[in-house]
């Protein structure tokens, strides 16, 4: 029998452990951390033995078969050590599509939008009355869900994947009847040499198994996109259609000649306006009538933390975008927001440079809270714009002092810029403390 060993038990390790044991495979789970208590039940429910807190070698390099979970770095010396015996490795995604049958795949990726856009698809698909799941980097692993499927050969699926660059590191095969490629931004580049064109050729892999029936729905306005491929011409094989700012004329979206109007739905901005053209675009591309596109866009509740409008109440708007962990996102959300704005930003910084931010700060924002441990590198990059910058060490001093801060007309934006570990478990947390003390003074 073929032995897998599965490195990492998350939400993607005990889906592929899941699925491995389903087709028969000798399956053993190793993570060097604890493992959380629910993953822990489904492998001693399904009998498949693991280990946590250790990589024990000898269990490890007689696999026949690697699967990394994706938070994995090759730097470490358990992947040296099986690269050096030469074992092949893939990642969940590689394993889930080895054994998709009867499916149709819409695969996403970016640096920002694909959480949002992901559920949107879904969303619409669904609302359509297509048989649809989502995962991959958002909700269930996609291996877990094939795993599921495999009870039900004769019901045609179409999954909805939000694939992350880690993730597309680990394919080999995999192939997207539609892929989604929104945006590139630096992100994560510690995982890649600090080298943006390592980070660009991962999230190029979406497509790279791709052929001449496949659709490839990507960004006409997008440098770094645009940029390799006109340094690297013919390596998309995919049909490729790039959605343009021509699409976009405020809230209407024109798709495929179709026009949509998103100014009565829960999507806001022109980031979002772009989101909804790529999701649009996919659902037309799978017959789709318009008429259930609109049903579903005007059904949508985009996902929290995104662009959140958690309250009005005395006329401030109080917005949570805490998931906005880089500058580039916040550039966003300050473009979304058209009223003044009192900016809570701050956390820990990944080395932000805030440059793209100056015009936008000067034009719309009216005071600035800083929430981290250390706001030493805001404070002075901000310092000569002329409002007040305070601090605040929790979500409820930085509320209370933003609520100061407002006066009828302005919103009162989260959107940090920065990751959330210094004060929070993690975004989620934040944006929901966040969230907790804005409704306890808006009562
Ligand atoms: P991801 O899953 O890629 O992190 P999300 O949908 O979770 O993306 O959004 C992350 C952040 O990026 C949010 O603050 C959101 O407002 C912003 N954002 C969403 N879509 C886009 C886009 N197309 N371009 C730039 N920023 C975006």
């Amino acid at each position: 029998m073929q032995r897998i060993v599965i490195l990492g038990s998350g939400e993607s390790g005990t889906g592929a452990a899941i699925l491995a044991k389903r087709m028969g495979f000798d399956v053993f789970v190793s993570d060097k951390s604890p493992i959380k208590a629910a993953y822990k039940a489904t492998l001693t429910e399904l009998a498949i033995p693991f280990e946590e807190g250790e990589h024990s070698m000898d269990l490890i390099l007689n696999a026949d078969e690697i699967i990394k979970s994706p938070g994995i770095p090759e730097k470490t010396d358990v992947m040296k050590a099986i690269r050096a015996k030469g074992i092949p490795v893939i990642g969940e995604i590689e394993l889930g599509f080895r054994y998709t049958k009867n499916a149709r795949i819409v695969a996403i990726t970016g640096s920002n939008g694909k959480t949002t856009t992901t559920n949107l698809t879904y969303h619409l698909f669904r609302a359509a009355g297509v048989n649809a799941f989502m995962g991959g980097n958002v909700g269930d692993s996609y291996a877990a869900l094939v795993a599921e499927a495999l009870e039900q050969p004769d019901q045609h699926r179409t999954y909805i994947l939000e694939v992350s660059s880690f993730q597309l590191d680990d394919i080999d095969t995999f192939q997207p009847d539609i892929a989604m490629l929104l945006n590139i931004t630096p992100d994560h580049l510690d995982r890649y040499d600090y080298q943006m064109i390592n980070y660009v050729r991962s999230k190029f892999r979406i497509t790279k198994n791709q052929t001449a029936t496949q659709l490839l729905i990507t960004n006409a306005n997008d440098p770094e996109i645009q940029g390799h491929l006109a340094q690297n011409p013919g390596i998309v094989r995919a049909r490729m259609e790039a959605v343009s700012t021509a699409d976009i004329q405020g809230s209407t979206v024109t798709v495929q000649g179709q026009r949509f109007d998103l100014s009565g739905t829960r999507l806001k901005g022109p980031h979002n306006m772009f989101n909804a053209a790529c999701a649009i675009r996919a659902a037309l591309e799978c017959g789709i009538a318009p008429n259930d596109i609109t049903a579903g866009l005007a059904s949508f509740t985009p996902p929290p933390h995104r662009l959140e409008l958690v309250t009005q109440k005395a006329g401030i708007t109080w917005i949570n975008d805490s998931k906005a962990t880089n500058v580039d996102s916040v550039f966003y959300a300050l473009q979304a927001v058209d009223t003044p704005i009192v900016w809570i930003a701050g956390g820990t910084d990944k080395g932000n440079d805030y440059t793209p931010l100056y015009d936008l700060v000067r034009n719309r924002v009216k005071a600035l809270v800083c929430m981290g441990l250390d706001n030493e590198k805001l404070k002075t990059v901000f310092a000569s714009y002329g409002f007040p910058i305070v601090e605040a060490k929790s979500a409820s001093e930085a509320v209370e002092k933003a609520q100061e801060l407002a006066q009828s007309g302005d919103t009162v934006l989260l959107s940090p810029a920065c990751a959330s570990f210094d004060l929070f478990k993690n975004y989620e947390d934040r944006g929901d403390q966040f969230r907790v003390e804005v409704l306890k003074i808006n009562q």
